[in-house]
């Protein structure tokens, strides 16, 4: 098992202070934090055999240390049904990657199972030269974008700052379950948020995380992408 310290080390190594994705979501799960299963294809064949391991539906993204927003690189294909779709979406990712990052190492696809819609949620934290990790918890979507309808906690959180932080969001009712919607598992989210505030808390070699999104259902949540950035130097 490749674990936290591995992965961190592994990416200085290679001079880099971004995880990949699949590196980002390995840390989170090994901290109790519920993420899709996401493995590296090298080939498209590669890429078949993990759709073969995983049953149907799957989603392709571009793996590459140098591509953090990966649908921008026309980098993500959702809904993948069969194997000729898999084919024809690994093409189109690696044509598009290259065409957009001539110079990026790409490593090729990450493979993981297409997560059922649910309400998308983000957490993220970032440093404040003030108060230090500030944990910030909001919708998804346009709403976090064009509406910045997010909360800050510092960390470490409290119970009761996961509590708050996410009542206090202007679109709480929708995690309610609005008209009719499934709603959110409120006391799984709390407990997500204290988890992610734990393992930052036991790592702050961390500078940066970013969970978008998360896709919250009434009985939990799951992470489908995740980026960490580390700190420019190793603590030492
Ligand atoms: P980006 O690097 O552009 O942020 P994401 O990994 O967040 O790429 O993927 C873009 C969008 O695709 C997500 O916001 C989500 O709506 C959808 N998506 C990504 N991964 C999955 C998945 N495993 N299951 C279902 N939908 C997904
Ligand atoms: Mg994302």
């Amino acid at each position: 098992m490749v674990s936290k310290d591995q992965i961190i080390n592994n990416a200085r190594k290679q001079g880099r202070t971004t995880l990949t994705e699949i590196e980002s979501k390995k840390v989170f799960r090994d901290a109790g934090i519920n993420t899709i299963e996401t493995r590296l294809a090298s080939s498209q064949k590669e890429a078949i055999a993990l759709r073969d391991q995983i049953g149907f539906p799957v989603v392709l993204k571009v793996a590459s240390p140098d591509i953090s927003h990966k649908s921008d690189a026309g980098g993500v294909r959702v809904g993948l049904k069969n194997n000729g779709e898999v084919e024809k979406a690994y093409e189109e990712i690696m044509a598009s990657a290259r065409q957009k990052y001539p110079t990026a190492n790409i490593e090729g696809v990450s493979v993981q199972s297409m997560a059922r819609p649910g309400i998308e949620i983000i957490t993220g934290m970032f440093k404040d030269s003030q108060f230090g990790p500030v944990l910030m918890f909001g919708l998804g979507g346009i709403l976090v974008e064009v509406l910045k309808d997010v909360s800050f906690r510092i960390v470490p959180l409290t119970q009761r700052d996961a509590r708050e932080m996410i009542k206090e969001i202007k679109g709480y009712s929708l995690l309610e379950g609005y008209r009719g919607q499934e709603p959110a598992n409120i006391p799984f989210l709390e407990d997500l948020l204290l988890k992610v505030s734990d393992f930052l808390e036991q790592t702050p070699e961390i500078k940066e995380i970013d969970l978008n999104p998360i896709f919250a259902y009434k009985d939990g949540a799951v992470v489908v992408d995740a980026r960490i950035v580390l700190e420019e130097d190793a603590p030492g």
